[in-house]
């Protein structure tokens, strides 16, 4: 009965509980069904990388268990469960390898993204780590303070990296960050501000290696022996392992459903097989990979609408990211993948304003670290929508 037939979300994140919530303003009936292989427990992810700063445990960060979760979505919600298939002609997802099957009339993927694995070699590996959800954090801070830690390494000088390196100086630790490229945030800023942040987080104690990579992870008398391809060391306690994440698109890719660098989507969250969505950092939307919460704030309040009948083309204004540096605070609206232009850059000591001009001089980025960022609002008005 397609009328009765449920809405099914897979995944328990931002993304997936954010539609969930948008879909019940619209709709208080439709049986609705959350899967996740996680606990289910409602976080915000973007905390994980303040637990220092802000002295919080994982379960501090836990907002609601799955259970409260259902009871407030009006919705069953299944956790410690993998969705191991989509049979997309018939309407149909697979659980576990189970036999379980579930009949769905609208599909939403919420799959997240998974954290990539640099190839490293050794037998340390037990002691490198990553945080990308709140059973990592818990795992994470649990090894930390186990093992009387002091110094941790972190491979990657990002932005999961350089937030990871002030918190973890805010609570103590030493901390030594190895990245191959030649400034802190490379992929996301302009020289002079990267460099600014690299001063900032120097001044803390961090030690940055520009230029290699990590090459192995061996266990030494105490903590690790970290190994570079320019043949340095570093010796550590613990590693952080932070050089990015990509949308997972495996499940998707499976079942036959169209994937590029994430799983592909239209303005109205539509993927490529009828009634299935995909939001939030799993997804390509209209060939956006954004892997930040204003997006998929913006994708489940247009997606609610259509799971409820009213079809909805989602709008992405100018969404410039703040970066958790409080040593160098950072606010960054990185222009378009491709656009033409050039940086104009006002440097003063850890104030740096960057901004991003066409020819013709319109704003198509910026990048504001310091003092400067008070400037984000002026700037994010002058900023072109991302998706008009
Ligand atoms: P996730 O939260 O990863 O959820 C994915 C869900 O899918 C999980 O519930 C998982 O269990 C489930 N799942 C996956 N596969 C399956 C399967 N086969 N079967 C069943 N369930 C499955 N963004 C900002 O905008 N600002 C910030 O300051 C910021 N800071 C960050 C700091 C850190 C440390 C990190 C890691 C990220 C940060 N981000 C920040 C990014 C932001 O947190 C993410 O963009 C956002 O949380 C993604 O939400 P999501 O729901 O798409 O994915």
């Amino acid at each position: 009965d397609p009328v009765h037939a449920p809405v099914v979300i897979i995944g328990t994140g931002l993304a997936g509980y954010g539609v969930a919530r948008e879909f019940r303003k619209h709709d208080s009936d439709t049986p609705l069904i959350l899967i996740t292989s996680d606990d289910g427990r409602s976080y915000s992810k973007p905390m994980l990388s303040t637990g220092y700063t802000k002295d919080t445990s994982a379960s501090d960060l836990a907002q609601l268990d799955a259970g409260s979760m259902a009871r407030q979505l009006k919705a069953s919600v299944w956790t410690m469960t993998r969705v191991s298939a989509i049979d997309t002609a018939n309407q149909v997802i697979k659980v576990g390898d189970t036999e379980t099957a579930i009949h769905y009339g609208k599909l939403v993927l919420t799959l997240g993204a998974h954290v990539i694995q640099p190839p490293i070699a050794g037998d340390g590996m037990d002691l490198v780590y990553s945080v990308n959800d709140l059973l990592d954090y818990d795992d994470f801070r649990t090894a930390v303070h186990k093992n009387g830690v002091r110094k941790v390494c972190i491979i990657g000088g990002g932005l999961i990296g350089c937030e990871f390196t002030n918190d973890l100086l805010n609570g103590g630790f030493e901390v030594e960050v190895v990245d191959p490229l030649a400034y802190c945030l490379p992929t996301l800023l302009p020289e002079p501000a990267g460099r600014a942040v690299q001063a900032a987080l120097e001044a803390k104690g961090a030690r940055f290696h520009f230029g290699p990579l990590v090459t192995s992870v061996n266990l030494a008398e105490q903590g690790v022996v970290v190994g570079l391809n320019n043949g340095e060391t570093i010796n550590a306690d613990l590693v952080l392992s932070a050089v990015g994440v990509r949308p997972r698109t495996d499940l998707a890719a499976a079942s036959g459903i169209d994937i590029n660098r994430g799983i592909v989507t239209d303005r109205l969250l539509a993927t490529s097989a009828p009634n299935v969505y995909a939001l939030g950092d799993c997804a390509e939307v209209a060939g956006q990979v954004l892997v930040y919460v204003a997006p998929l704030v913006a994708a489940s309040r247009a997606l609610g609408k259509t799971l409820a009948g009213e079809p909805t083309e989602v709008v992405y204004p100018p969404m410039p990211v703040t970066i958790k540096t409080p040593a160098c605070p950072v606010v960054v609206a990185p222009p378009a993948i491709g656009a033409e232009g050039e940086w104009q850059i006002q440097a003063d000591g850890q104030n740096v304003r960057a901004e991003f001009r066409s020819a013709a001089g319109d704003l198509l980025g910026f990048a504001l670290t310091g003092d400067a960022t008070k400037a984000k609002l002026e700037l994010q008005k002058a900023l072109p929508a991302i998706l008009p």
